[in-house]
């Protein structure tokens, strides 16, 4: 079983809210856009009309990866609220 497959089998229970905040004054600056790369759940995208960055939360893994890698500080990381978020099937 590859790693795309294992991911696929977790389940999340969505928030309304997004528990990540990304500034989008601060994106517009960033050439690097290290979040489109590093992001194992591909979360993050641009929207082609707008050209603002776009984060789909709901499929999120909770790695903190984004957090680290976007070293420009556009990003307000937390934990989604107890109740809601990933659960893990393989670890
Ligand atoms: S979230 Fe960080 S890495 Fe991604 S585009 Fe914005 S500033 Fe760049
Ligand atoms: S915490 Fe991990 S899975 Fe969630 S958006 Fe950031 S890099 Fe992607």
């Amino acid at each position: 079983m590859n790693i795309e497959t294992k991911l696929g089998l977790d389940a999340f229970i969505l928030d309304k809210e997004t528990h990540i905040v990304v500034n989008q004054e601060i994106c517009k600056e960033c050439e690097a856009k290290y979040c489109l790369y590093v992001c194992p759940g591909r979360r993050y995208s641009v929207n082609q009309e707008t050209g603002e960055m776009a984060l789909e939360f709901g499929g999120c893994l909770e790695c903190g990866t984004c957090m680290i890698a976007c070293v420009d500080g556009a990003l307000d990381w937390n934990y989604p609220r107890g109740g809601f978020g990933v659960q893990y099937r393989f670890g």
